[in-house]
């Protein structure tokens, strides 16, 4: 048996649409006397919490030079595969090896924060720049000499990600240092 729904009349009130426009235009109303929860960036920057995981950069040691000693631990543990290292002698007495060529995919990069965690180092970092635009590509390939810059520009930053994970106040459930087996390598 077919069951047949009749449609509901609207009423005079529905009809003429003049509550509803109202009662929208007094929603307007209230929320402009809200707390506003846009921002206009980039002219204010959001306060970003302890330990944010934003673009990287590649810290100095007290000489001003790389920390890194292309060991390549950061490129193994990542799960995106986007850290690509080339390392060259260093030439200096306390290190054998630092990197000719760094470079961040960070079209690829999921902000994770493994290669943080596994640098023996302390070479790499995470930083609240957020400031990630690109109108290529190629821009998004983060190398060397911008993730040098980026540690300039947020050398007196407190609250990166590795000073997190050094005060104990992030925790991986994975032990410090344990790195994740590459496809393929079993
Ligand atoms: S944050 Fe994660 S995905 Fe990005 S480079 Fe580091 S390990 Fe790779
Ligand atoms: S793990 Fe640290 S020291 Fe090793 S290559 Fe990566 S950033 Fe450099």
């Amino acid at each position: 048996m077919a069951i047949v729904v009749k449609a509901r009349k609207m009423t005079l009130m529905e009809r003429i649409y003049f509550p509803a426009i109202i009662k929208g235009l007094l929603l307007t109303l209230a929320h402009m006397f809200k707390k506003k929860t846009t921002l206009l960036f980039p002219e204010v920057k959001k306060v970003l919490p302890f330990g944010y995981r934003g673009a990287h950069r590649l810290n100095k040691d007290e000489q001003g030079r790389v920390k890194c000693v292309a060991c390549e631990m950061c490129a193994v543990a990542c799960p995106a595969h986007c850290i690509t290292i080339e390392g060259m002698e260093s030439g200096w007495d306390d290190r054998e090896k630092i990197p000719r060529t760094f470079q961040i995919d960070m079209l690829r990069c999921i902000f994770c924060g493994m290669c943080v965690e596994a640098c023996p180092e302390d070479a790499i970092d995470m930083t609240n720049n957020i400031d990630l635009v690109a109108t290529t590509r190629e821009e998004m390939i983060w190398d060397k000499e911008r993730l040098l810059t980026n540690y300039e520009r947020t050398r007196d930053q407190n609250g990166t990600l590795g000073q997190s994970l050094r005060g104990g106040l992030i925790s991986f459930t994975r032990p410090r240092g344990h790195l994740l087996t590459p496809p393929g390598k079993h």
